[in-house]
């Protein structure tokens, strides 16, 4: 029992390796609460309607909703179509010329949380980002063969570093449903239906993101809990600043905020009347369904990391011991793919067990990679 739960955090794994999140849901949320800071800092401009705790609040959990796609247990992005979508600019930017129109200020701070995260990861792909930083120092051959994994591993440890540095908590994700639906049936059209009906879709892929979004909070939280390795990790990846938690942090911050501005005229209108609107989902049928289903998932998953985290002896060592027979499994499979796999595991492995030091981590991961 207690394997099969560490095999499905160890699934939850490769299914981050799989899907194309740009960044971790802590790192989203880390953006949107420091750019809110800033927005919060400032004298009045367009955005200073988002100080409301209420309208921040949808706007931090709107900024990780584009990823709703990833599931943890079909392992990867479970629909590449609606990933597509759901990250194109264009659809975010009608959002928000959408709430304008509405004069909806929770509507406008769930349309900018989430063009926030599309912004971000438009960003985040450019070339010479942090995200795609060899941290192990592979051999340029080796690289090439496990090139896919490395912003998969970045990304886990840029979580952990903000919800380390900056007690980013775990979020629920947030959708406006109508704002959303509307959007898309606009995008892809009356008649050429290119995706299943949004309605049902949508909340199908929320309850499952819910599950999703607090095992990879658990999973970075434990990486960040290590004390014999994080330290020196986390020191590589802020190498050219200590002020911010890895290195393109702030920059990234001040251009998502820029496109944010460039967004809303200075004299939109809307005021910080959501103070006493509540972002809970409404209560229909299928709403309840899938909010249950989710608080289901929810309690199985904290289940399961209670037993990966735990800090008695027993439990480390059965810990230790599923980690070995699952690594060892994951070893006996062959090909460049499974390959890489394996570096990921063993990286991930080594970080949440806290038994080597940074240094020894790289040898073991590099010793993974290299194996003939
Ligand atoms: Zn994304």
């Amino acid at each position: 029992m207690r394997r099969t739960r560490f095999c499905l955090a160890v699934c939850g794994l490769l299914g981050w390796a799989s899907a194309a999140v740009a960044w971790g849901p802590s790192t989203h949320v880390a953006v949107g609460q420091v750019l809110l800071d800033r927005v919060g800092s400032k004298s009045p401009g367009p955005l200073s309607f988002l100080r409301s705790p209420s309208l921040r609040d949808i706007f931090l959990r709107s900024s990780i909703a584009p990823d709703m796609t990833l599931s943890i247990l079909a392992a990867k992005k479970s629909d590449k179509a609606y990933d597509k979508l759901l990250h194109s600019q264009s659809m975010a930017v009608r959002m928000v010329t959408d709430a304008l129109d509405n004069d909806d200020p929770r509507q406008l701070a769930f349309a900018l949380g989430w063009t926030a995260h599309i912004e971000a990861d438009r960003l985040m792909s450019g070339p010479g980002r942090v995200v795609y930083k060899d941290l192990i120092g592979f051999s340029g051959p080796t690289k090439r063969r496990v090139a896919a994994m490395l912003p998969e591993m970045n990304k886990l440890c840029m979580d952990a570093v903000v919800i380390r540095d900056m007690e980013i908590p775990m979020q629920k994700p947030f959708v406006d449903r109508p704002l959303l639906i509307r959007a898309i049936g606009r995008q892809t059209g009356k008649h050429t239906r290119t995706v299943s009906w949004p309605d049902e879709a949508i909340a199908g892929f929320l309850s499952s993101f819910d599950w999703s979004c607090s095992t990879l909070h658990g999973l970075a939280t434990a990486v960040a809990n290590n004390e014999k390795a994080f330290s020196d990790l986390a020191a590589e990846l802020s190498e050219e600043s200590d002020d911010e938690p890895f290195t393109g942090f702030d920059e990234l911050v001040d251009e998502v905020l820029a496109h944010l501005v460039s967004l809303v005229p200075r004299s939109h209108g809307v005021d910080s009347t959501g103070e006493t609107v509540s972002p809970t989902p409404s209560k229909s049928r299928s709403d309840t369904v899938a909010s249950r289903t989710a608080r289901k998932a929810g309690q199985i998953a904290s289940r399961g990391l209670s037993f990966l985290w735990d800090g008695n002896s027993v439990t480390a060592k059965m810990r230790q011991v599923a980690i070995e027979q699952s690594l060892r499994v994951l070893n006996s499979f062959g090909g460049e793919d499974s390959r890489a796999r394996r570096v990921l595991t063993t990286f991930v492995a080594d970080l949440i067990n806290d038994t080597r030091t940074w240094s020894q981590v790289k040898i073991h991961v590099r010793r993974i990679a290299e194996a003939q």
